[in-house]
């Protein structure tokens, strides 16, 4: 996006129904134009989920979105983050001082509150896991270049008053949402449901259009954990979803259909690039997406396949063979 078009993104606020409004905040990602904040009536203010990302001026377009809908920063009595990630908490801090409320978010929150303590480290083994994984050297040198001393989109690190799990609900006028666990795009992820209008505010975990990203290296299998939390979202057979991107939607069943049948086709293609003998992670990311990994993909598609390679091993599938001396390491299909 040219930086005129981005001058042109601005915080937008619209009510969805009485007593619940979108935010729609811009982000600065390529081909991901915003992202949503959810404000839910309670009492004399409203419950905030998710916040935008941090970045020069960024606070100010939640302030313009809610003022569309004739809401106050200071109106918001608590912070719910559906999980870690900049464009979900990474203006949490200015909006708890601003406000005075409390976040609640769920405890595994180390995927992104201990990288953005020091990126540089954060950075460096990202690195090392793409050296492992097969990328050449003078790729890596090119991102690092890139990279280095790029911000994380997130104001402060602030940690949550109260952790955001299984049992703990969150009071607005619209009715009591509960906690639901969906670990694999991050994993501090959860989904809040109200089952009284049938309500999923979804995160990142339900997308309007598919989108497939994991947090890789924080938890054993994020490709199967993605799994088990689509089966835990569809048996709550929820009726509008709002999602952290994109317009609310209201079949909810059948995006998680899709989801699954496209993680299906993808640990599919992975398992047939790795049947023919061990190949890198690298090597194969062309045969499960059709077109080779550039800069703009790389980190996405990377650690996606080596989510799915995870997956097949731990389901016994494929075996690793690890890279000595620098090598990096290589992956086969097993009988
Ligand atoms: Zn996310
Ligand atoms: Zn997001």
């Amino acid at each position: 996006m040219s930086s005129a078009a981005r001058q042109r993104e601005l915080g937008r606020g619209e009510r969805v129904r009485p007593g619940l409004w979108r935010l729609r905040l811009p982000l600065p990602w390529p081909g991901v134009p915003h992202c949503n904040a959810w404000a839910v009536a309670a009492g004399d203010g409203v419950v905030l989920f998710d916040t935008g990302m941090h970045e020069p001026g960024s606070l100010a377009h939640l302030e313009r979105a809610l003022d569309q809908v004739d809401l106050r920063l200071e109106q918001v009595r608590l912070l719910v983050c559906t999980h870690a990630h900049s464009d979900h908490y990474g203006q949490a801090a200015p909006i708890m001082e601003r406000s005075g409320a409390e976040l609640w978010m769920h405890p595994d929150h180390a995927h992104v509150t201990r990288a953005a303590r020091d990126p540089q480290a954060a950075l460096e083994r990202r690195l090392e896991v793409a050296a492992q994984s097969g990328v050449p050297r003078v790729a890596l040198e090119r991102y690092r270049a890139q990279r280095f001393g790029q911000g994380y989109g997130i104001a402060e690190i602030v940690l949550p008053d109260r952790d955001l799990v299984p049992g703990v609900e969150v009071a607005t006028d619209l009715g009591t949402w509960q906690v639901v666990e969906t670990p694999g795009h991050a994993p501090s992820h959860v989904c809040l449901f109200e089952p009284q209008h049938r309500l999923l505010i979804s995160g990142d975990h339900l997308l309007g259009r598919v989108s497939l990203y994991y947090d890789y290296g924080w938890t054993p299998d994020p490709a199967g954990e993605f799994l088990h939390s689509l089966d835990a979202v569809d048996a709550l057979d929820a009726r509008l979803c709002l999602a952290g991107h994109a317009r609310p939607f209201a079949d909810v069943h059948q995006h998680v259909e899709a989801n699954r049948a496209l993680v299906a086709s993808r640990i599919h293609a992975v398992a047939d690039a790795i049947g023919a003998g061990p190949r890198t992670a690298f090597d194969i990311v062309p045969d499960v997406y059709g077109e080779p990994l550039t800069e703009a993909t790389a980190g996405w598609w990377l650690s996606e396949t080596l989510c799915y390679l995870r997956h097949l091993e731990r389901t016994g599938r494929a075996a690793r063979e690890p890279g000595e001396d620098g090598e990096p390491e290589r992956w086969r299909g097993t009988p």
